[in-house]
């Protein structure tokens, strides 16, 4: 069965869907069609307000509930399950108050005549979506674009298929139209065929390089926009006037939350040496203060990771690492004793260059640690990889800080702490991890026609 929720702390398959058959998806595709061109472009901002709002209390009144299924689902712990729905909640709130000013008519100055750009939707548009946040993921594209007045339909990953139902009943029961927001629970080959649609104006997709590869691909040979939020290796970089608690509180934080499988997590801590053994022995020390447990305990510190197909993947590079040199400061194996995918919290260091591993993105719990000599050789190994997305810098001189963060090559950095996600910021990287930004008022005008309408 293809989409199917396995409890990744118990292995036990907790419900399975069909996929849809191709008569099923084009019943789909003609009534989101519909819904575009006979209701939804045709809503006013307030209208469209009140869904989106809607939606956002319903999450905010029924928080514990959309929180199991992600736990259950994919093995977040539940407090952090709850902060994602709160999250989704606010990021509802912020395109329902705020796009109508995002979108507003913008007057030119120009020479002769009177000239205008206004920003009208572009149809029905396709999200091909990950795991990890199985809401978040989903209310990034989901929410701009509704106000914008483009309809959305996603592909979810498939193994949240209970999160991608929840949030679709979420919207219907928030009064949106039928093909407003549709979910597909459909093949590789139909996701390629959605591509192809006519009725599909332009793609998005989060997950990895691959699958970002395969579906910008086809949507370039269709001649359709596309933008892609793939992975990050980023960096965290600790200079010798950072402060010191400060920075193991986020560096633990930053490689731990959602047990390291998010794709700003802190993967490579790069330390000048005049703090580099302070910085690893207290790095070490709280590393190994995790409990596993079950998710949906309060009491868990550690959660699994999201399936025993991950936590094979993440051993084997661990694997790859070693056999190439690197050392295993502390963890390295799966967690014996427990049913559950369970990993170990790593620390890996000595690797070098050459290591195949050096440039791999690590979906877990595995801190890559490297010790350099000064300020600039932490930018150059920071800018040492293929991936662009964030990194952060932790010094008290916030002004050599920002000197830094403009020597960085990714789209996001942070100044003293693990990198954030708010609604108002926007979110996407360079280079491997990508292009386009979400979330911000940035996130609301990748998919709408900026028209010029010019009074001669
Ligand atoms: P993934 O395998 O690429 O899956 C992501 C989505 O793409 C899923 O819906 C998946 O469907 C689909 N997919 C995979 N291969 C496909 C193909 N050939 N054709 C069509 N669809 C395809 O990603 P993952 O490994 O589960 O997720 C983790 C990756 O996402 C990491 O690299 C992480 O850094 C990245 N990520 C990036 C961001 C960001 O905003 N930059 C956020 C979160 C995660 P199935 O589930 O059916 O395979």
């Amino acid at each position: 069965m293809a989409y199917q929720s396995t409890n990744p702390y118990n292995g036990k398959i907790v419900k399975s869907f069909d996929e849809i058959n191709d008569a099923q998806l084009e019943t789909k595709l003609a009534a989101a069609q519909n819904c575009f061109e006979q209701v939804w472009r045709h809503k006013s901002f307030a209208e469209r307000k009140a869904v989106l709002s809607r939606a956002a209390a319903i999450m905010r009144e029924r928080t514990q509930e959309f929180a199991e299924l992600i736990s259950v689902e994919m093995g977040k712990l539940i407090a952090q399950s709850a902060g994602e729905v709160k999250l989704t909640a606010a990021i509802f709130d912020y395109y329902a108050e705020h796009a109508e000013s995002f979108l507003a008519p913008e007057k030119l100055s120009t020479s002769k005549g009177d000239a205008v750009v206004e920003s009208s939707p572009i149809g029905v548009l396709f999200g091909v979506e990950p795991w990890n946040f199985p809401y978040y993921q989903l209310v990034r594209f989901a929410a701009p674009n509704l106000m914008a007045g483009n309809v959305v339909m996603i592909k979810h990953a498939s193994n949240v298929p209970q999160c991608a139902l929840a949030f679709e009943r979420l919207l219907e029961e928030a009064g949106a139209p039928a093909g407003a927001y549709t979910n597909l629970f459909i093949s590789k080959d139909q996701v390629a065929k959605v591509i192809d649609d006519a009725r599909i104006r332009a793609v998005a997709l989060t997950g990895s390089e691959g699958a970002g590869a395969v579906v910008a691909q086809r949507a370039g040979k269709n001649l359709k926009k596309s933008t892609l939020e793939l992975g990050g290796s980023d960096a965290f970089i600790v200079l010798e006037d950072a402060d010191l608690e400060k920075a193991i509180k986020h560096a633990v934080s930053g490689r731990m939350s959602n047990s390291g499988q998010a794709c700003t997590a802190s993967k490579r801590f790069i330390v000048v040496e005049a703090l580099a053994d302070r910085f690893l022995e207290q790095f070490t020390i709280t590393m190994k203060g995790f409990e596993p447990g079950d998710p949906l305990d309060s009491k868990t510190t550690l959660a699994p990771l999201s399936s025993a197909e991950a936590l094979k993947t993440l051993l084997g590079q661990v694997d790859e690492a070693t056999a190439h040199g690197a050392r295993v400061l502390m963890g390295g194996k799966r967690i014996e004793g427990q049913t559950g995918a369970f990993m170990q919290p790593t620390i890996l260091t000595d690797i070098k260059a050459d290591n195949p591993t050096y440039k791999q993105e690590f979906f877990g719990p595995v801190a890559l640690f490297f010790r350099v000599a000064d300020e600039a050789a932490a930018v150059a190994l920071a800018n040492d990889s293929p991936f662009g997305l964030g990194g952060s810098v932790f010094t008290q001189d916030i002004e050599r800080g920002k000197r830094v963060a403009r020597q960085i090559d990714t789209g996001m950095v942070f100044i003293n702490s693990a990198a954030v996600s708010t609604p108002d910021l926007p979110f996407g990287g360079v280079k491997n991890s990508g292009y386009g930004r979400e979330l911000s008022g940035a996130g609301i005008q990748e998919f709408v026609n900026k028209k010029l309408i010019r009074v001669n």
